[in-house]
């Protein structure tokens, strides 16, 4: 298992299976995922003859994973197990990323911003809980800091739609971009520009976007707004044009600006205890990944076709990025790490791997009828692990 440098899990794999929705229960479909506790394997079972045939040569597979959720299990409970450490991390001075992998349909959104489930029942999704957390964690710092010391916070949201970065609180720049015409095989023309800044003598880059609008936010309540108007632009723009929200990421991330002060065990000229003040900033990705669903090529053509290919590809490089990650931090020979080979990879480079901490939550349909995308998710986030 991979492991940051003080002995933390680095990367995380995690697998959720939601509920049987109604259409899948009305049109007969069984569930095909069962969650052997003893193995702790994922295990995808063929229940027909179909099925079986489809499964010949790769067999009933079983796969293993950090943790794994039935549709029973909620958003608390992955939150409990695997997000919240995360987010002590992230103040102090770790980066971190969470996200959400799997085809459309399969829970991401459910999962990471929340919302009326199938049975209806209202979830608070890891998006939310996070924003919570990060400023009860705020209030816990102010109570007890030194003269000198603060602790801030901002975020930022994009989305990343073939190749393009958008600023997602930006509703105007939208609009605007949606009256001109979207043209995926231009690009957008008010696409942000992603450029990197070295840090350091060791090679480091910090990913920057420019032109992206960062929001400091004082309260839980400006952040969730602020999120909240962030997502509501990407489900408008989403609808308008042909459900693109499955087809783009949505990444929002939560910086974490600390300036601590130490004081040291000697005096001053002037009778007074020194000090020795010091500041970081560290991030926290929380993306809500394209769906990862194999498209179709027979009649895919241009804009289209396009678009598949930057999607595909994106979640490929992630999960070649991943791969390396882990078999470095394993031990394993220091291998090339293919973070430049997309832009999702580029703009999260300096929050995978290395002394970040990663959380990817597979999220699964158990209908059978998703039989092949539900064994190309967990083949997926099984290299991961
Ligand atoms: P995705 O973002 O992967 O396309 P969604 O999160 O929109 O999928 O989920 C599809 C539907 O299934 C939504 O109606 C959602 O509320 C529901 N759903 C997904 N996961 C769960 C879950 N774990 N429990 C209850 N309902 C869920
Ligand atoms: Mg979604």
């Amino acid at each position: 298992m991979a492991e940051t440098e003080s002995g933390e899990n680095a990367i995380q794999v995690c697998v959720r299976v939601r509920p049987l929705n109604n259409r899948e229960r009305d049109e007969g479909h069984r569930t095909c995922v069962v969650l052997d506790e003893e193995t702790k394997q994922v295990v995808l079972t063929a229940v027909d003859k179909n099925t079986l045939l489809q499964l010949r040569g790769s067999s009933a597979k079983g796969y293993a994973f950090d943790r794994r959720y039935d549709q029973n299990d909620i958003s608390d409970m992955i939150y409990d197990d695997c997000i919240a450490q995360l987010v002590e991390k992230v103040f102090k001075g770790y980066n971190g990323t969470v996200m959400a992998y799997g085809q459309t349909g399969s829970g991401k959104t459910h999962t990471m911003s929340g919302g009326a489930g199938i049975h209806g029942k209202v979830e608070e999704g890891i998006t939310p809980r996070v924003i919570r957390h990060v400023f009860s964690v705020v209030d816990s710092l102010n109570k007890r800091a030194k003269v000198g010391e603060k602790v801030e916070i901002s975020a930022y949201a994009l989305e990343l739609y073939n190749e393009d970065l958008l600023d997602l609180s930006s509703k105007s720049g939208r609009a605007e971009e949606l009256s001109k015409g979207w043209d995926a095989s231009k690009g957008a023309a008010g696409g942000l520009k992603l450029t990197e800044r070295p840090v350091g003598k060791d090679g480091r880059v910090v990913p920057e976007v420019i032109g992206v609008k960062e929001m400091k936010c004082e309260t839980a309540d400006d952040l969730k707004k602020f999120y909240d108007e962030c997502m509501e632009n990407r489900s408008t723009t989403s609808t308008k044009l042909n459900d693109r929200s499955s087809r783009s990421h949505a990444i929002f991330t939560v910086n974490v600006h600390r300036t601590m002060v130490d004081v040291l065990n000697e005096v001053g000229d002037d009778m007074k205890a020194r000090v020795r003040t010091s500041e970081f900033t560290s991030k926290l990705h929380l993306v809500d990944l394209a769906g990862s669903e194999r498209v179709k090529r027979s009649g895919v053509v241009g804009k289209e076709l396009k678009e598949a290919a930057n999607i595909n590809g994106g979640l490929l490089v992630l999960g070649n990025v991943i791969v390396a990650l882990s078999s470095e931090a394993d031990g394993k020979k220091k291998g090339h790490v293919p973070y430049r080979d997309s832009k999702l990879t580029r703009l999260l480079q300096d929050s995978l791997g290395g002394n970040s901490l990663t959380v990817l939550i597979s999220c699964i349909s158990p209908s059978e009828s998703d039989f092949e995308e539900t064994n190309n998710t967990l083949k997926y986030a099984n290299r991961a692990c």
